[in-house]
C-alpha cells in the first residue's frame, strides 16, 4: 500500500469514528467498534487522538447503573470546539448569530437594512461591521471561529462562493463569499436560504434518518432544498431545484420570474393575498414589501373565524401545493417530504387539501410510502443551518471530493483560512 493510501484510510477510518459519536453520543466505544465495523485496536487508537485534541470528551459511565463486568465510559463531541457565524440576508434586514457546533446560540444580531438598494460592497461592509460585532457580543476569540456560514436567497452557486442572481445582489456575478472571506479572514461559504433550511434539517431535524429528502420551503417565495444519496443536491451548475418555478398550469398567473403558472404564484404569500383581494377589500401591496406578511397573516386569521370564502381559498392553496409535492414525490422517490416556512402559519388551513391531493397524485406504488412532514420551523432554523454548512466541512467524507461543500477558497500561502478542526487533529494524518 502507497503512502497516499494509508494516509486516506486513516482519514476515511477516523471520520466513520467522529460521524458515529456526532449521530449516536453519547456512545462507548463498543458501540462505535460495531457501528463502524472497526476494530478495538484502531477504534482505541483514533478516539485516543480525538479526546487529545479535544474533539471528543469522554464521562464515565453513571456509577448507580454499572452492573458487572469493567466500567464503561461514554464519548461525546465537544461542542465548544469550535463556533460558527451565521447570517441570513433577507430584503428588510440581515440576521447574524454565533453558535456553537451544537448550533446552541451565544449571541445575535438583526440590522434593519433594505438590502436590496444597497451594493454587494456595502453589504459586504455592512456584514463585516455587523459579525465582529455579533463575535464581540459572544465573548468568543475570533480564533475560535471555525467558519462562516451565510444564506442568500437567489440563484447561489455555493461551490464557487458566487451569487448569480440575487433579488439582494442583483443580476451580475458576485463573488461574495471571497468578498467576506477578505474582509474578515475567515473561511466563509454561501448557499441558498431554502438549502440552509435543508441543511438544518439534515444535522439537526427531520433529515438526519434519512438520506433521500426533500425540503419545501413556503415564505415570500417557494424554495427546495434536496438531499440525494446522502448529499445536498445543487444541480450541474449550481443552481437547481427550483421548484418554486415549476408549472403547474401555462396558463395560470404570472410569476416573479416572467413565466406563467408557476406553483409559486399560487401559494406564495403575494399569491395568497392576490387572491383574497378578489374577495375583500384590501389595498394593494408589492410583493417585496414587509407588510405583506403582515396583511396575510390577517388573511389567515378571518379565515379562521369562519370567512368560507377564505377558507376555500387556503384549500385551493394547499391543493395546487399537494399537486408539487405529488410530482416531486414521483420524480424523485424521496423518504420524506418537509414542507416549512413561515407560511405554515396556516398550516391547518392548507394541510388537509395539501395531504389528500399529494396522495391521490402519486403513483400508486409510491402512495403513502413518504413521509410528508408539516411544521413552521423555528427562528433560528436558519443560524442551525449556518452550523450545518460549517460542520459539513468540517465533517467532509474523505472518499467524497464531490460533497459540493468543498472549500473553493484554500489557497496555497499567506492566508489560510479553510474550515477544519484544530491543528492538533489537522495534523493527525501526519
Ligand atoms: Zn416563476
Amino acid at each position: 500500500m502507497q503512502t497516499g493510501d494509508a494516509e486516506l484510510l486513516r482519514a476515511i477510518n477516523r471520520y466513520r469514528v467522529l460521524d458515529a459519536i456526532r449521530r449516536f453520543e453519547p456512545i462507548s466505544r463498543s458501540d462505535i467498534c460495531e457501528r463502524t465495523q472497526l476494530g478495538r485496536t484502531t477504534v482505541s487508537a483514533i478516539i485516543g487522538e480525538l479526546i487529545e485534541s479535544g474533539v471528543v470528551s469522554s464521562e464515565p459511565h453513571d456509577a448507580a447503573h454499572t452492573g458487572r463486568g469493567r466500567p464503561r465510559d461514554f464519548l461525546r463531541m465537544n461542542p465548544d470546539l469550535a463556533y460558527v457565524v451565521g447570517a441570513k440576508l433577507s430584503m428588510h434586514q440581515v440576521s447574524i448569530t454565533v453558535t456553537n457546533l451544537r448550533a446552541d446560540l451565544f449571541a445575535s444580531e438583526i440590522l434593519p437594512v433594505r438590502t436590496w438598494r444597497l451594493t454587494p460592497d456595502v453589504i459586504a461592509d455592512l456584514l463585516e461591521d455587523g459579525i465582529r460585532a455579533a463575535i464581540a457580543k459572544a465573548g468568543i476569540d475570533e480564533n475560535k471561529i471555525a467558519g462562516i456560514g451565510v444564506g442568500i436567497p437567489g440563484f447561489i452557486n455555493a461551490v464557487t462562493g458566487t451569487s448569480h442572481w440575487s433579488p439582494i445582489l442583483g443580476e451580475e456575478i458576485v463573488p461574495f463569499a471571497a468578498m467576506l472571506q477578505e474582509r474578515l479572514g475567515i473561511a466563509t461559504i454561501i448557499e441558498n436560504d431554502a438549502n440552509l433550511v435543508t441543511l438544518a434539517e439534515r444535522w439537526f431535524g427531520e433529515g438526519q434518518d434519512v438520506d433521500n429528502f426533500v425540503v419545501v420551503t413556503v415564505e415570500g417565495g417557494i424554495g427546495m432544498g434536496l438531499f440525494l444519496g446522502g448529499e445536498l443536491f445543487h444541480g450541474h451548475h449550481g443552481i437547481g431545484t427550483e421548484f418554486g418555478h415549476s408549472k403547474i398550469d401555462r396558463h395560470g398567473p404570472l410569476c416573479r420570474c416572467g413565466q406563467h403558472g408557476c406553483i409559486e404564484t399560487y401559494i406564495a404569500d403575494y399569491a395568497i393575498y392576490r387572491e383574497a383581494r378578489k374577495l375583500l377589500d384590501l389595498p394593494p401591496i408589492d410583493h417585496d414589501n414587509p407588510a405583506l406578511e403582515v396583511a396575510v397573516s390577517d388573511v389567515a386569521v378571518r379565515a379562521r373565524a369562519g370567512d368560507m370564502r377564505l377558507r376555500a381559498l387556503y384549500e385551493e392553496a394547499g391543493a395546487m401545493l399537494g399537486m408539487g409535492i405529488a410530482n416531486l414525490v414521483n420524480i424523485i422517490d424521496p423518504g420524506k417530504v418537509v414542507v416549512t416556512g413561515s407560511g405554515m402559519r396556516a398550516a391547518d388551513l392548507i394541510e388537509p387539501s395539501l395531504r389528500k391531493v399529494a396522495l391521490e397524485n402519486s403513483l400508486a406504488m409510491l402512495r403513502g410510502s413518504c413521509e410528508i412532514v408539516i411544521h413552521q420551523g423555528t427562528d433560528e432554523v436558519w443560524a442551525r443551518g449556518a452550523a450545518a454548512l460549517v460542520l459539513q466541512s468540517l465533517f467532509r467524507q474523505p472518499w467524497s471530493d464531490r460533497t459540493g461543500m468543498t472549500l473553493p477558497f484554500e489557497q496555497d500561502g499567506a492566508q489560510d483560512t479553510a474550515i477544519r478542526f484544530p491543528a492538533a487533529l489537522a495534523e493527525g494524518d501526519a
